[in-house]
């Protein structure tokens, strides 16, 4: 072997004993466990998977270092008497026999009235490097964790003074052999980045910071993610996230069409966390809600004196969500003044406050929404046609709830979630019949109308109990078809819940007869299945071949009348 010449080891040898008998092995007076280097690569593997690398690196260092102090007491016993490098060696001989790695010494300069050290040793073989290879493959930094504290351990203590071993090659990188270095903590500019795997650490007390910073993050994503409910795996529902999170990274016009209820808010909303705007403020307006009269100056701002009441100077939504997004939710209320400024606003990327001449640039990304046919509002004169095109880049229609019923259960369980933390209830779910109720229901008010039954259940169930049918709808429960009703104009429409006898009572006020109900239902369950007969029949609970002929012989008594 090259590098400098160990003396012989028949000293160190001897120091083993094995007593079978009583189960022990023995190193002069220290028990030792022979153990497989597989079984210590396993624990070894735990450690890192599940405390993380830089915490198993502590506890593999530390171990090692024990193992180090230890073996340094030997060498003053054995070899006290001989030179003091022939002592020293105690350590890199002890660490051969014990099976850890093959040490070659490069250079050893120590001195034991001045306390100097400098060491250089090659590893070869070492058990670290080999396991971390099997189970790992080839490593960024050097890993031989474990016997770098067996060196430093063993220095330390043979010194009286804290000697850092630091690996500056290592097998597991993929050079032929490890080598390490070892001088006084204070000789190594560095020594700083190295300590902390040498010291006691509260595993405790990181996890503890930890799980605070858990809770901050969770809170922090609970407010950021009104998203709880875009929730949904049918195809429909899918297709307009996939829609919506390529949108994100543009600065597209997004138009999303749907019913009401169906989550245009939250869609929009989650369009503009996806965004690179979503530092910015995320400003929503429901056109709606706000009376003509008021509605521009709410969007664009107003100057103080521009109209009788206007006291202060005051920024609109525009403004405000400037850098970021603005929803402007159904918007085809919006007057036709106010689609003027909104089209120059699109255009132009500028707004001038009511009663100011000042023109201000904004970058605003608008997503607008709508539950009504635009294009039929422009037809009709209510909506500008130019203002039509320019928000119709990018429509993304959200599907119905009646149409991914698939996804209630989905929906259900975590809405039950968000309630009973909401209401601090402690529940222990929905029973089947319920489920199933909820299941067979039309929603004709969609997501929300399904929150507002969750929520009214959450809190009607009694605590540590079920929620039940009765605890979801109110009045009398239809759980396998939307409540109807009819209206003014005698047709079938969708509106309070009102029981079969309300229902049979106001067919026969308006002397509607058989046939006249017959019509009326099956005309409606055609329109309700958007013309597809197929679907209508299932509905209906009569075959398609059926409801053709009905529809046919419809078409004949009108034609005769
Ligand atoms: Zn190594």
């Amino acid at each position: 072997m090259a590098g400098i010449p160990y003396p012989e080891i028949n000293d160190l040898r001897s120091l083993v004993r094995f007593s079978s008998d009583d189960g022990l092995i023995w190193l002069d007076q220290n028990r030792m466990v022979l153990m497989h280097a597989a079984a210590l690569g396993e624990l070894r593997k735990e450690l890192i998977t599940s405390l993380g690398t830089e915490q198993a690196r502590r506890v593999l260092t530390r171990m090692g270092y024990a193992a180090g102090v230890r073996d340094a007491e030997l060498a003053r016993k054995i070899r006290g008497k001989q030179s003091l490098k022939d002592a020293f060696v105690v350590g890199p001989q002890l660490h051969m026999l014990e099976g850890s790695v093959q040490v070659e010494a490069v250079r050893l300069e120590m001195n034991a009235e001045t306390g100097e050290f400098d060491g250089e040793f090659i590893w070869h073989n070492t058990w670290e490097a080999d396991v971390h290879l099997k189970e790992f493959g080839h490593a960024d930094a050097p890993v031989c964790w474990m016997e770098i504290g067996y060196a430093s351990g063993y220095t330390s203590a043979f010194m009286g003074r804290f000697i850092l071993f630091k690996e500056i090659e290592c097998a597991a990188t993929g050079t032929n052999h490890c080598r390490i270095v070892g001088r006084p903590a204070e000789a190594w500019p560095d020594a700083d980045a190295y300590l902390p795997y040498f010291e006691e650490d509260s595993i405790l007390g990181k996890l503890l910071e930890l799980r605070d910073q858990v809770d901050q993050l969770r809170s922090t994503l609970c407010q950021r993610r009104p998203a709880t409910n875009l929730i949904g795996a049918s195809s429909g529902f899918q297709g307009a996230i996939t829609l919506i999170t390529k949108a994100a990274a543009t600065n597209v016009t997004v138009l999303l069409l749907g019913e009401t209820g169906v989550g245009k808010e939250r869609f929009a909303r989650t369009l503009h966390e996806l965004s690179a705007r979503q530092a910015a403020p995320f400003v929503a307006v429901n056109c709606a809600a706000l009376p003509h009269d008021l509605i521009e100056s709410e969007l664009f701002g107003v100057e103080k004196g521009a109209y009788t009441g206007a006291e202060h100077s005051r920024a609109g939504k525009f403004e405000r969500a400037d850098g970021g997004t603005l929803f402007l939710d159904e918007i085809g209320e919006l007057p036709l003044a106010a689609q003027a400024k909104l089209l120059r606003a699109l255009q132009e990327g500028e707004i001038e406050r009511l009663g100011d001449d000042r023109v201000r640039k904004v970058n605003v990304r608008l997503v607008a929404a709508t539950n009504v046919n635009l294009h039929d509002a422009v037809k009709e004169g209510r909506f500008r046609n130019d203002l039509y095109y320019r928000l119709n880049v990018y429509p993304v229609t959200i599907p119905p709830l009646r149409e991914r019923a698939s996804d209630i259960p989905l929906l259900v369980d975590a809405m039950i979630k968000r309630f009973c933390a909401l209401h601090d209830k402690k529940l222990l779910g929905i029973t089947d019949k319920a489920r199933r109720a909820l299941s067979n229901h039309n929603w004709p008010g969609n997501i929300r109308e399904l929150e507002n039954t969750i929520e009214r259940g959450v809190i009607l169930a009694p605590q540590h109990d079920w929620i039940e049918l009765e605890h979801l709808f109110a009045g009398p429960v239809r759980a396998d078809d939307a409540p109807v009703g009819v209206g003014a104009d005698g047709e079938l429409r969708a509106g309070e819940a009102q029981d079969t006898i309300a229902l049979a009572d106001a067919l026969l006020q308006h002397g509607r007869s058989l046939d006249d109900i017959e019509d009326m239902f099956i005309r409606h369950a055609v329109a309700q299945a958007g013309g597809n007969l197929a679907s209508a029949a299932r509905h209906l609970g009569i075959t398609r071949p059926q409801l053709s002929y009905r529809l046919k012989k419809r078409a004949r008594t009108s034609a005769a009348d």
